[in-house]
């Protein structure tokens, strides 16, 4: 018998109108048939349209502490598959689109708190008062590469196209430092905490105090995120404030303008150096940043300066890519044999090689376990303890505010804290996989983008109501 009662055309037809196969398509009608759709389409919106939810079996159980009734039960059993499905929480947009998404998200109100201040998230609006600059830090040169002058015309004599893949990659692979270029990378972070410290020092010599007497007055706050350039050299883009000694609440020293933090930023990125020692045949090496340190005015305004919205923005993009833009993998690497198997553009791959290669002369460095990020082993976004809020309490409200939705559509009170220590919670969870099928993917993927929508004209009317703050 066949699964559809209408021509095998037809149903060809339907799937390529809804961009799918006829395969998903079946199972696509199976899901959207079966009994607990509703209930299947609810849950895949509170994971906000993940595509690779983990799939839990179990049961709680709410007990009034005091009396021991039974509040509230709930078993996975009643769930469409009997599962439960909550999000991967994954931040590559090359692995969840969804969830990248809200981490995206996540690291704009991050970073933005910390330019505009956010009552809610504990930062005090007057911090657009501080001193506040965007910076730049890259790496030095590896050897010349193929890029798009000013001038028009690349060394090799091209004129390359906006997405030619040959920007960024060497011009001479034979000569190009991949050893030097994987090295800075799984460096980096050092440099980086370097540069902090040095930081410090600069901007406490520049206002004739000693660091500690600089400590007592003074805190700088930064937030930061990596971003891979086409070469596969990691580079900072810094947010970088100063505050009074206790932090965002209290305002700054007087001395402390935006010049001279701009000063400060360009004298200890040029002294800051990383020594690497000669091992197994390898050379040692001073690792430093590049020469081009760009630093930049944020201003609430947005006159000759970049705006807070811009520089969050341009940040929270960068979030979600991980080395995905020089063409490598977004996990890690097994043995070098593995690599004939991927689709790697000779540069990246020859960063990758260069990874295994250092791998046993500098053990402790891990290269090879992080030979997909071509040697970058920090994390993507950090910042300093005073900056902003944190990752986790921005999770958090948004975990609050799903178990105040729960607790309301079940009847019990919707405040988390009255009822902390009345009632007792009993759960036991298994995990039963992770993924769609192919047909519960098409409608997850449609259930975010229709979530992503909502949102986005949600931020955006939020962002005009913000400017509008501003300007009264
Ligand atoms: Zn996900
Ligand atoms: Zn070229």
């Amino acid at each position: 018998m066949s699964l559809f009662p209408v021509p095998p055309e037809v149903v060809a037809g339907v799937a390529a109108s809804l961009g799918t196969d006829p395969l998903t398509l079946a199972d696509l009608l199976r899901v959207a048939n079966s009994p607990g759709f509703d209930r299947w389409q609810e849950q895949v919106r509170r994971t906000g349209g993940c595509s690779h939810p983990i799939r839990l079996t179990g049961q709680t159980v709410t007990r009034d502490a005091a009396t021991g009734d039974v509040l509230y039960s709930y078993s996975t059993e009643t769930e469409p598959g009997g599962m439960l499905r909550v999000a991967c929480g994954n931040r590559r947009a090359s692995r969840c689109p969804a969830c990248a998404w809200t981490y995206a998200g996540d690291t704009y109100h991050l970073i933005r708190a910390g330019i505009t201040g956010d009552e809610r998230k504990d930062v005090p609006a007057t911090v657009r008062d501080h001193p506040r600059v965007f910076a730049t830090l890259t790496a030095p040169s590896f050897g010349p590469v193929h890029n798009r002058p000013d001038t028009g015309r690349c060394r090799c004599g091209t004129q390359h196209t906006e997405d030619d893949p040959v920007l960024g990659t060497a011009l001479d692979p034979e000569r190009y430092d991949y050893a030097g270029a994987v090295l800075w990378n799984n460096f980096a972070g050092d440099l980086w905490r370097r540069f902090t410290i040095y930081l410090r020092r600069e901007i406490a010599a520049r206002a004739g105090l000693t660091q500690s007497a600089l400590r007592e007055v003074c805190k700088v706050a930064f937030g930061k995120v990596a971003e891979f350039q086409k070469r596969g050299s990691v580079h900072f883009h810094a947010v970088v404030r100063l505050d009074g000694p206790d932090g965002p609440d209290t305002p700054p020293p007087a001395w402390a303008t935006i010049a001279l933090l701009d000063d400060a930023i360009r004298a200890a990125a040029a002294r800051v150096s990383v020594p690497v020692p000669a091992s197994a045949g390898h050379p040692a090496r001073t690792l430093r940043w590049g020469s081009q340190v760009d630093v930049q005015a944020i201003g609430a305004l947005g006159r000759e300066e970049l705006t807070e919205q811009a520089v969050a923005s341009y940040v929270a993009k960068y979030a979600t890519k991980a080395a995905e833009t020089t063409g490598t993998i977004d996990r890690r690497i097994g043995e070098p044999a593995e690599l004939d198997k991927l689709p790697l553009p000779d540069h990246t791959r020859r960063l990758i090689e260069a990874c295994w290669v250092l791998d046993d002369a500098y053990p402790d460095r891990l290269l090879w376990r992080w030979a997909h990020m071509l040697g970058f082993r920090g994390h993507f976004s950090t910042k300093s303890r005073r900056y902003s809020t944190t990752l986790g309490a921005l999770r958090q409200v948004r975990a609050d505010y799903r178990a105040r939705q729960e607790r309301r559509e079940r009847g019990l009170s919707e405040d988390l804290d009255d009822t902390e220590g009345s009632t007792l919670v009993l759960a036991h969870w298994t995990y039963a996989g992770q993924g769609h099928t192919p047909g519960e993917s098409w409608l997850a993927a449609s259930i975010a983008r229709d979530l992503r929508l909502n949102r986005d004209t949600a931020r955006e009317a939020l962002a005009d109501l913000d400017d509008m703050e501003v300007w009264a």
